[in-house]
């Protein structure tokens, strides 16, 4: 897919209403999105998928839904105080900041595992400039946590961040999960919510946000055992992509080399999805071994032992962390399902969503919005559409039958029912099917 393509997904989005800059009317908020009537839909659908597949249809996995706010302790014991950070260099005449790795990749240098310092060595030996062509400063480290302060004195005491990750939230209720529910291990722990990085340079979209939203798990096991967690995860993390509605073909695990992975992670897989932008992380899946909480045990000075039931044997569990950014799932379904085609000579655009994640399922219409017993009919089965699907029918009489079409096609609707006057006589609808836009005579009660 071509670069166009990714500005007419963005265009859709806008244009119907599923995606809006954030702060629009005011000049926008770099970084920043709003979802839209039909982008809430579509992105509740994705998360919801999630919840039911990683936590309710699991006996092993628990949720939470941890504060934004947390003990400045949390990122200090985690680390990310002292090294959430990346390198920012900045164009010597105009003073405009970029990430030294993402200008190194747009000159096609692989940066994995390169030092800040090797990557400025390789900007002055290659002469790299700022996509203005000036010359670019040395690099700095930059803390990518927005900072703030809670109460209505500011001191080092009130300091507090918004979470740049939600894993940090379930790793600090572990030890309140297990007293409450005393799960046998392997468990999960599972969270849904909001992230802030205060990225250098967000870009491609939603791809790359200032805030954005997170579903991770943190699944605890006895160290001997890591390698099953982390086969099955990832083999469910398969299936749940494919219930996205994306193609196999464009997505690839990487294997993340050991000089490129965390210290204290002994693997991990990048879920990779061949996006317009081109080849990028989808979500991650790492075994981060004792790491966490071992942070907290140190930092808190309390206990994050684990007894096996009916026995003397006491560890710090294990942990395998799937991570998934709900921008980037919602990304890959809009991109994978956006197509274009030709009918009746007009050019067509669609979005081929699986019927499940689609944010209007059924568009009713009746065929003539100004004959009375139309309407009537039309509405008694838009009514009985709705107690069925509540939330996913829309009424639409707008314009001819034709532009109809077109607007649900471009929102992925994939059922459009329309009452005409046969109706009336035999009680059969028309449905015109999304895809193929092929059309059926269905009597109203099998809708
Ligand atoms: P990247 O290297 O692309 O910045 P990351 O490796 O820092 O990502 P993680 O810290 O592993 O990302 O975060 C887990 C997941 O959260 C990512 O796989 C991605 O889906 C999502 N994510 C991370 N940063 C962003 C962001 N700025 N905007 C949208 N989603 C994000």
């Amino acid at each position: 897919m071509s670069q166009a393509k990714m500005e007419d997904i963005i265009s859709l989005c806008k244009r119907r209403g599923f995606i809006y800059q954030g702060s629009d009317v005011y000049g926008g908020l770099s970084g920043t999105w709003d979802y839209g009537p039909l982008g809430v839909q579509l992105k509740r659908n994705i998360m919801n998928l999630w919840w039911r597949r990683f936590v309710d249809e699991r006996d092993d996995m628990y949720g939470v839904d941890a504060a934004i706010l947390m003990n400045q302790k949390v990122w200090q014991a985690s680390g990310h105080v002292d090294t959430f950070v990346d390198p920012l260099c900045e164009d010597t005449v105009n003073h405009r900041r970029y990430r030294t790795d993402h200008i190194l990749k747009d000159n096609g240098v692989d940066t994995d595992g390169m030092t800040m310092e090797q990557m400025d060595a390789v900007i002055a030996e290659q002469g790299i400039k700022s996509p203005d062509g000036n010359p670019l400063s040395k690099s700095r480290t930059f803390n990518m946590m927005f900072k703030t302060h809670v109460g209505a004195t500011e001191s080092e005491d009130s300091i507090s961040y918004l979470r740049p990750e939600t894993a940090q939230g379930i790793f600090t209720d572990f030890k309140n999960v297990v007293d409450s529910f005393y799960p046998n291990l392997p468990f999960g722990i599972a969270q849904q919510g909001k992230a802030f990085r205060n990225e250098i340079a967000p870009r491609d979209f939603v791809f790359r946000s200032r805030e954005f939203e997170q579903m991770e798990i943190e699944y605890f096991v006895d160290p001997e055992h890591w390698q099953e967690a982390f086969d099955e995860l990832l083999a469910a993390t398969h299936e749940f992509l494919a219930e996205l509605g994306l193609k196999p073909e464009h997505i690839h695990e990487l294997d993340v080399p050991a000089e490129d992975r965390a210290h204290y992670s002994k693997k991990t897989i990048d879920i990779e999805y061949d996006y317009p932008i081109g080849r990028e992380e989808l979500m991650g899946i790492a075994y981060r071994t004792d790491f966490d909480l071992m942070n907290i045990q140190r930092a808190s000075g309390k206990s994050m032992e684990y007894t096996v039931k009916g026995t003397n044997t006491k560890f710090v569990p294990h942990v395998i962390e799937p991570s998934f950014g709900v921008e980037r799932a919602l990304m890959a379904v809009l991109s994978g399902a956006y197509r274009e085609d030709e009918q009746n000579g007009e050019k067509r655009v669609y979005l081929a969503l699986p019927e499940h994640l689609a944010p209007v399922k059924f568009a009713v219409s009746p065929l003539l919005k100004n004959k009375p017993e139309l309407v009537e009919k039309a509405r008694e089965v838009y009514a009985a559409l709705t107690k069925a699907n509540p939330g996913r029918v829309m009424w639409d009489d707008n314009g001819n039958i034709g532009k109809r079409y077109r607007r649900q096609d471009e929102i992925g609707t994939p059922y459009c029912v329309v009452i005409d006057f046969q109706t009336l006589e035999d009680g059969t609808v028309t449905v015109r099917e999304r895809d193929t836009t092929e059309q059926r005579r269905v009597k109203v009660e099998e809708l």
